[in-house]
């Protein structure tokens, strides 16, 4: 069975239990019985998806999704990120607009979840059964990611309640939520402060989408004296800034999952128009230069669910000495998205005028996805993360006991306990040598190995003088998507080995992935600020693949090509 989605071939897949299985295919059913067009009619119409949030609710499905064990209606119940891998793939395989009233509803309820008010969570979780939609009210118009400076105020009242003015911006869901948490301040001093309200109270005023282009309502709204008891206070002080945050870790994992659905079904698209089509008396499949676009876009999206799948292992192995989900889950939220954008790029290339057509998926599809790398942080901010982390995981490899695949229906007790969100550089890593070693006698994960020891030996030579030129953003970034191919690299390694992939598979995709971290080093090469020493280290990382065209081409028929008419959305 291949790897990547394919909703009508959905029905093989294990769960631990029954209910994920039914949530899942209902979800799908509920998808093909609407069918292509009026999902783009809707898309066009740019129209609430509101028939989406009456079909979870009635569901129960962000229920089952969303909460940890001990609440909700289930005795069963269990936050698992695995389901929440695929249910975001899924939404992000029919439209974004679906995929972001699901995300932002997650993001929405965790900082209850998370927050010190059992009694809320109880009622927030009850709430789910009348409208499953929730908001996270975080942004401000004037402050963006400087969250510091958030001006919205709980002001205190001689009564012991308080009152809540102020106004939030590009909140998703802000036009229907009925759990909205709210970040602010209480008035007159520097406390942080996490509160509900209901957009439905008299004093929420919701003033207008933001956005309005799309199906999605992305809200400006204000309160106005909205009156909030100890009842609505979820958390305050740093436990609130951290419950911010965490919240964040959290939910940005759906981006990388969302993105990988969004692009499979690009690829099916393209796939199938480009199979049927004949110019010059040859389908357009035959082309060489579409052969190669082809192999490589079907590599990246391998490659991105392969770290997805790995990397929600680790989201749900991690504890308190565990914390490497603190490296993946940056990478899952800005490389998987962005890589999801150059197979747009590679797949637009070869579907050309195809891909403007209003009918196809494919025009929403490349639209929607240019939103996900910017969202929860962009790049930059995501890379500030991740760069943290470069010296423990290049040089100070930690023991950890390896970790399989886990589907299980275990509850991700860690995710909603984290703790503070200080003490990012002294997160421990296994050996990455130990994922490399075992496909060392692949030629391009050789010459892969090659470039990273190279780049072992620029940070090496790099010394003190590193952390001051990673001061400045941009030279930051070029050292931090070396660093990234290094995890990136190693997760799909560990993941193709739980998956049973093919060495030839893993051959032809370091082939893609040599080729990815010589154009970041000649990316790197340009920045003025280099040393001689660095320069003369990074022209080393710059290698070829070791060419294999016999391989190449069993890929392309027996895996690419084979997925010609696999899948086609309803009509
Ligand atoms: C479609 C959409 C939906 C959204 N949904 C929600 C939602 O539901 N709830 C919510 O609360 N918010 C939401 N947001 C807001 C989103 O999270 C913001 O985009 C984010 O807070 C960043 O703010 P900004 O885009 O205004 O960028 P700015 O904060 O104005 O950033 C500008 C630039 O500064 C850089 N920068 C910022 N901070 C740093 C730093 N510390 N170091 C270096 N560079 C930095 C950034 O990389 C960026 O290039 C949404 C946004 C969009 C577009």
């Amino acid at each position: 069975m291949s790897l990547l989605l394919n909703p009508k071939k959905y029905r093989d897949r294990n769960y631990p239990d029954g209910r994920s299985k039914e949530i899942m295919l209902k979800m799908i059913d509920w998808f093909e019985e609407k069918g292509l067009a009026a999902q783009k009619e809707q898309y066009h119409d740019r129209e609430f998806c509101a028939d989406f949030q009456q079909f979870v609710t009635e569901e129960g499905i962000f229920e089952t999704l969303f909460l940890p064990k001990g609440y909700g209606s289930d005795p069963k119940q269990y936050y698992s990120t695995y389901r929440m891998y695929e249910f975001s793939e899924i939404c992000g395989f029919y439209g974004a607009a679906y995929w972001y009233t699901y995300h932002v509803s997650t993001l929405g309820l965790d900082p209850v979840l998370l927050g010190d008010n059992e009694e809320a969570k109880h009622k927030a979780a009850a709430k789910l059964k009348e409208n499953a939609l929730c908001a996270f009210g975080l942004s401000e118009k004037e402050h963006g990611a400087d969250i510091y400076s958030s001006e919205m105020k709980l002001s205190p009242q001689p009564d012991g309640t308080y009152l809540a003015n102020g106004s939030k911006y590009y909140i998703g869901n802000g036009n229907v939520a009925s759990t909205v948490t709210v970040f602010g301040k209480i008035d007159g001093t520097d406390e942080y402060v996490f509160f509900v309200v209901d957009s439905a109270h008299p004093n929420y005023e919701c003033i207008k989408n933001i956005v309005d282009v799309n199906q999605q309502f992305v809200a400006e709204f204000v309160l106005h004296d909205y009156p909030i008891t100890d009842a609505e206070i979820l958390s305050r002080g740093p436990k609130a800034w951290d419950d911010m945050l965490n919240t964040i870790n959290i939910c940005k994992f759906n981006i990388g999952s969302g993105a990988t659905g969004i692009v499979t079904h690009s690829f099916y698209e393209a796939l199938n128009h480009a199979y049927h089509r004949n110019l010059y008396g040859k389908k357009v499949t035959e082309f060489a230069h579409v052969k190669r676009l082809f192999t490589d876009s079907w590599l990246r999206i391998m490659g991105m669910k392969l770290f997805g799948l790995r990397a929600t292992d680790y989201m749900r192995a991690a504890n308190e000495n565990d914390k490497r989900y603190r490296l993946y889950n940056p990478i899952m939220k800005m490389k998987v998205s962005i890589q999801g954008e150059l197979v747009h790029e590679m797949l637009w290339d070869i579907i050309a005028a195809k891909g403007f057509e209003k009918d196809m998926y494919f025009e929403q599809a490349v639209a929607e996805l240019r939103g996900f790398p910017k969202l929860e942080g962009t790049r930059h901010v995501n890379m500030a993360l991740i760069a943290k982390i470069i010296p423990g995981y290049m040089f100070m490899p930690a023991e950890f006991e390896e970790i399989g695949r886990i589907t299980d229906d275990r509850n991700d007790d860690f995710l909603f306990n984290q703790g503070t969100t200080h003490g990012y550089a002294k997160t421990k890593f296994h050996d990455f040598n130990i994922a490399y070693d075992s496909l060392s006698h692949l030629p391009n994960v050789k010459v892969f190995r090659e470039q990273i020891k190279a780049y072992q030996e620029y940070l090496m030579v790099s010394g003190k003088v590193l952390a001051k030129q990673m001061m400045e953003f941009d030279y930051l970034l070029s050292v931090g998507e070396l660093f990234t191919m290094v995890a990136y690299g190693q997760l799909i390694i560990e993941s193709a080995k739980l998956e049973g992939i093919s060495d030839e598979i893993m051959n032809q995709m370091f082939d893609l992935f040599v080729r990815d971290f010589s154009a970041f080093a000649v990316e790197l090469y340009g920045k003025p600020i280099n040393t001689d020493a660095q320069i003369e280290k990074i022209l080393k990382m710059i290698k070829r693949p070791v060419p294999n065209k016999e391989e190449f081409e069993k890929i392309l028929n027996e895996e690419v090509y084979s997925l010609v008419d696999v899948y086609v959305q309803n009509p």
